[in-house]
């Protein structure tokens, strides 16, 4: 097997490159919006096959237990060649969930199938009247057994329509606190009593879902990190989709984009644009050296510190920065969803603009990430 820390960075960026042009088929390349699984499984399959899947995962576990610097060049890379992130809940999420908080049992039933697509994942956390107030869900699961039965609605569910388990986070303890009595639990979505039901977004796509959970059974094996104990798995969880999303990637592909609009409406040479321009390719360009230095102390310390919601809050209002200023050049495209052909090239201002939207609401509004901010860091009272 390849240890590819023993590998210079310019070596390893040579074949991580070479493995993207292989492996990713071109029509997945720098698309404004996340594919769906019947189009993009052959890039997810391929990583799966050549062990490109999971760089973050220890070597145990079948990731590919990058070091710090060589876990940044992999996603400058991929970054950079327009790769699609796709079914990330597993990879991303319920997987170092599990290595961080679950049982042998545990990691042995689920990351390999995690790994080979065979299981994929639906986040079931936000609820109606539980967003930002996440401690607040009511979705109950009742212990039945060696099971639990679970009664709910789970809603902003992402990629639902896809996936085939839900992990969510359930009230299995009504008496006690709020964050005291819930718990993380994994179930399959194909079974009886488990209705998923499409939202349309802003920009067409069918991304996100409600889940309506009715006598839906999960076994009790298959909670993490013990009953009554979901509060802190979800934090740990929510820790690492925050730090992703906070990542330079959306605001690096934003600007390519954007410098195509602006040379197609002629706008290079306008010093009123490139002083604009150039002031977001340095937020982004500092916004990455940001990032470099989280993950590299994350890497280290193994916590996600306060910085993930600095760094979410710049990434997700940079990008919708980059989008109002396409939509501001864009002329005639900026109103066409899907764009239209001008001088037979593609022009589309106005998918990039929609789909930043949702960035500064998911993994935790930007309001709620100043106020953690407000509180812990510059100790305002709150
Ligand atoms: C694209 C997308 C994908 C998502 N994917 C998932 C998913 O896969 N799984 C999942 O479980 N959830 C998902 N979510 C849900 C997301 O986590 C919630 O939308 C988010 O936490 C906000 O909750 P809410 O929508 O209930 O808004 P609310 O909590 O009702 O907030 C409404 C407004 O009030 C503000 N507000 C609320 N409380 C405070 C406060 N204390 N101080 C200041 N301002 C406040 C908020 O910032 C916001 O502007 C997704 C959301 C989006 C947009």
């Amino acid at each position: 097997m390849t240890n590819w820390n023993e590998m210079s960075d310019e070596d390893f960026a040579q074949a991580a490159a070479s493995f993207v042009e292989r492996a990713c088929p071109a029509e997945l390349r720098y698309l404004p919006h996340r594919p769906r699984w019947d189009k993009s499984s052959v890039w997810y399959i391929a990583m799966s096959r050549e062990g490109w899947l999971a760089p973050g995962w220890p070597v145990e576990f079948g990731g590919m237990g990058l070091d710090p610097s060589k876990h940044l060049t992999y996603l400058e890379v991929f970054e950079r060649l327009g790769t699609p992130m796709v079914a990330p809940q597993g990879v991303v999420n319920v997987g170092p969930a599990l290595i961080g908080f679950g049982t042998d049992e545990q990691r042995q039933e689920f990351l390999p199938k995690i790994l080979s697509g065979e299981r994929r994942w639906a986040q079931g956390f936000s609820e109606p009247n539980a967003g930002s107030d996440l401690a607040s869900v009511r979705t109950e699961a009742k212990p039945d057994g060696d099971e639990y039965v679970i009664n709910g609605q789970k809603i902003w569910s992402t990629g639902a329509l896809d996936a085939n388990w839900m992990y969510a986070l359930v009230r299995t303890d009504k008496s006690v606190r709020k964050q005291a009595g819930l718990s993380f639990v994994m179930f399959p979505m194909d079974q009886r009593g488990v209705t998923v039901r499409p939202i349309r977004t802003i920009s067409g796509g069918e991304e996100f879902c409600e889940v309506f959970l009715d006598n839906v059974r999960a076994k009790a094996e298959h909670v993490v990190g013990g009953v009554n104990n979901g509060w802190k798995v979800a934090n740990g969880l929510l820790g690492f989709e925050r730090l992703w999303s906070g990542s330079a990637h959306q605001c690096k592909q934003a600007l390519v984009r954007l410098k195509d609009v602006a040379r197609i409406a002629g706008k290079m040479d306008d010093p009123s644009f490139r002083q604009r321009y150039t002031r977001l390719e340095l937020d982004v360009l500092d916004l990455a050296a940001c990032y470099t230095r989280s993950t590299r102390n994350l890497q280290v310390t193994r916590r996600v510190g306060f910085e993930a919601s600095m760094l979410k809050i710049w990434a997700t209002e940079t990008c919708q920065r980059i989008g109002e200023l396409m939509m501001e050049i864009g002329g005639d495209a900026a109103l066409v969803q899907g764009g239209m052909e001008i001088d037979d090239r593609h022009l589309d201002a106005l998918t990039p603009f929609l789909e930043a939207r949702a960035p500064t609401i998911y993994g935790g509004t930007v309001q709620i990430h100043r106020n953690i901010l407000a509180k812990n860091v510059l100790n305002l009272p709150t």
